[in-house]
Order: C-alpha cells, then sequence, then structure tokens
C-alpha cells in the first residue's frame, strides 16, 4: 500500500513521518504518526480537544500562568485545563535520579487547598544540594505521618545525611546519628523554596490561587517538580 506523507508535524513527538489514516466519524481527516503510533486529526473542532493545545497549556502551566489566563488566551475551558493537568500531572513521577546522595535537605512550605478555613496543606519535600534534583515529597499535616511518607519515597537510597530547620516531627522519625538541625544547614532548599513560591502560584503567600480539589494541587505539584528537574540542566532558568 502507498502511504503519502503528510506535511505536518506530529504534535506529540514532532516527527514529521506523518500519514493520512482514513476519516473520522465528523468528517475530519485523522493522521497516524509513523514514529510514536498516536492518531490525531488535521483540524480540531474544538481547539480543547487537540494535542498541540493541550500541550501548549501544558507549558503555559510549568511557566506560572493561571488556569483564568490559559481560558482566555487559549480559548479553552477551564474543565479541560484542568482534566489535562490531572492527566499529565499524575502520570509525571518525582524520584530520586541516583543511588547515593552526600547530604539531602528537607523542608516544608504550607499552602491551602479548598477552603482557606480548613487550614494549612503543608508540603515536605527533600532536596540534594548537590545534584541540585528534588528528590521526592509528601503532603498532608504538620506530622511525623507526613515524615515517615517522605522517606518511604527514599528508601533504597543512600543518604548520608539530612539536614533540617528545628520542626519537632522531623527528630521523631530521622535517625538522630544522620540528622543535622540548624537554618545554617538548610540554606540551600530555602533558596529553592522562594523559587518554587516565585514560580507556582498555588504556592504564594496570600495566594487566591489555590487549588479546589487536592488531586488538582498534587497534580500540580507533579508538574512543577518534575519541570525544575529537567531545567536545572539547562542553566537554572526555572
Ligand atoms: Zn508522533
Amino acid at each position: 500500500m502507498c502511504e503519502i506523507l503528510i506535511k505536518i508535524n506530529c504534535p506529540h513527538c514532532q516527527s514529521s513521518k506523518v500519514v493520512k489514516n482514513g476519516k473520522k466519524r465528523n468528517g475530519e481527516q485523522n493522521l497516524l504518526c509513523r514514529s510514536c503510533g498516536k492518531q490525531f486529526q488535521g483540524r480540531y473542532r474544538h481547539p480543547g480537544a487537540d494535542p498541540a493545545v493541550k500541550q501548549l497549556a501544558i507549558r503555559l502551566l510549568e511557566r506560572n500562568s493561571g488556569i483564568r489566563d490559559i481560558e482566555e488566551l487559549l480559548g479553552i475551558s477551564r474543565r479541560c485545563i484542568l482534566d489535562n493537568l490531572c492527566r499529565q500531572g499524575t502520570r509525571l513521577k518525582i524520584a530520586p535520579a541516583r543511588q547515593h546522595y552526600q547530604s539531602v535537605q528537607i523542608d516544608e512550605v504550607w499552602s491551602f487547598v479548598g477552603k482557606r478555613k480548613k487550614g494549612k496543606y503543608w508540603l515536605l519535600y527533600a532536596y540534594s544540594p548537590e545534584a541540585d534534583e528534588i528528590l521526592a515529597y509528601s503532603c498532608g499535616s504538620r506530622s511525623a505521618s507526613t515524615v515517615r511518607e517522605l522517606l518511604k519515597q527514599l528508601e533504597g537510597v543512600a543518604v548520608e545525611h539530612y539536614y533540617t530547620d528545628h520542626w519537632k516531627a522531623f527528630a521523631q522519625v530521622l535517625p538522630p546519628e544522620k540528622h543535622t538541625v540548624g537554618k545554617a544547614y538548610t540554606k540551600n532548599i530555602e533558596g529553592v523554596n522562594t523559587c518554587l513560591r516565585a514560580r507556582n502560584r498555588r504556592l504564594v503567600r496570600k495566594t487566591t490561587c489555590f487549588s479546589k480539589k487536592k488531586e488538582n494541587h498534587l497534580a500540580a505539584l507533579n508538574l512543577m517538580f518534575s519541570y525544575r528537574n529537567k531545567q536545572k540542566a539547562k542553566h537554572h532558568t526555572f
């Protein structure tokens, strides 16, 4: 069978090996990417269904655009943006890239999820200054169980020493011989905190952009951390 290559790049992998693949029920041309195997349409009636628009929405979220800004700029619904965020953000996995770290700093950042009066929702995360990498994070109350949940994600990784602030849950969970407390030792992660608050509206103090739903919040955190870990290779354009 003779296949005619179409002059259009695949919105998923940018490959130019795109061929016609029948018509959709709505009459639109269906296309198939020979490189990644994904199908897409030549034209979308609803921009929210267009994979290229979805990808752009994710790029805008990574660069700290608000849901309402994206709705306005791309002409797609809020619902569609949040579904896309959840789908793509949940798929990302934040996990240590190395087997061994000399020092790991852990710190906490608060935000809100749902109603402000329900109280703060804490984000706890582990950062390696030597690798400039966010290794893991956990969310919840300001308690030992949230610290334990974070450490569970570092199982199988050799960490020589942990540095934290005076928050007492750290001392309850971290092995004392491997744990040093003091603001002087958490300077690097404090710097990352500032970056995160500047780069994610959900973490800005006095924000009105907090998530209504926990799943949106977690997907946004996944997206933010994975973006930061990717970007550090490009000299801190985060
Ligand atoms: Zn492709």
